[in-house]
């Protein structure tokens, strides 16, 4: 049993959503308004959050980067509206983990939660390093925060975090991307998934942190098997 916290003003959606998490088992909570949403959020104790973004007061994308700016890591699935491009995108930027596109099926969403609920065991039971540092950069990986020299650069977010505090755990080995997509992603070990998501990620994540994106020093490419730590990238713990 998990503890969820469920943020929808629309009564239908909340009904539907609470029950299908309650006959999983799950210890629901919820509430129709952002900021109060936010006030619970903060108290803690939750597994994961499902929020909706069109909400009365505070709306969702605030609740969420008002959370991550806290250093609250609990995992995210935001509700966006129907082609909704922009929240989607605004979600992810914000520090969801996760999103969900109205309307959606009690089945699909059940499917994301169940794979953000294994991502988070799985982030909570990690220890591994606080910093990460190569050549002039340097990651903070608690506070999602690099530098590289003196410039802060753009934040990262929670996942990329989570696949450089994987590499640096398994120190020494490549790790596929069907092991990141089980371990950070959440997906179920040996589901067949056609996706670019880690090597996007990864992309991103170069951009943000390397030097040179394309003569990278943290994250280094296996070609045809996966991507392991640099090994001039020092950790503390
Ligand atoms: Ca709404």
């Amino acid at each position: 049993m998990k503890r969820i916290l469920l943020v929808e003003d629309e009564p239908t959606i909340r009904t539907a959503v609470r029950d299908a998490l309650r006959s999983q088992g799950h210890d629901v909570d919820d509430t129709i308004d952002g900021a109060e949403g936010l006030r619970r959020a903060r108290q803690g104790g939750y597994d994961l959050i499902v929020l909706d973004l069109m909400l009365p007061g505070l709306d969702g994308l605030e609740v969420c980067r008002a959370l991550r700016r806290d250093g609250n890591r609990t995992p995210i699935i935001v509700l966006t509206a129907r082609g909704g491009e922009d929240d989607r995108v605004r979600g992810l930027q914000v520090g969801a983990d996760d999103y969900v596109a109205k309307p959606f099926s009690v089945r699909e969403l059940l499917a994301r939660v169940a794979a953000q609920l294994r991502r988070g065991e799985w982030g909570a039971a990690a220890s591994g390093p606080a910093r990460l540092e190569a050549g002039d950069v340097t990651v903070d990986l608690g506070r999602l925060e690099a530098r590289r020299g003196s410039e802060a650069v753009e934040a990262l977010t929670p996942r990329e975090v989570e696949i450089l505090r994987y590499l640096a755990l398994h120190r020494g080995r490549i790790v596929s991307r069907a092991e990141f997509l089980t371990a950070v992603w959440g997906y179920p070990a040996g589901a067949a998934i056609e996706t670019r998501t880690v090597e996007n990620t990864i992309v991103k994540l170069r951009h943000k942190v390397e030097r040179d994106p394309r003569r990278p020093a943290l994250v280094l490419t296996v070609h045809g098997a996966g991507w392991k730590l640099g090994e001039g990238v020092r950790c503390d713990a």
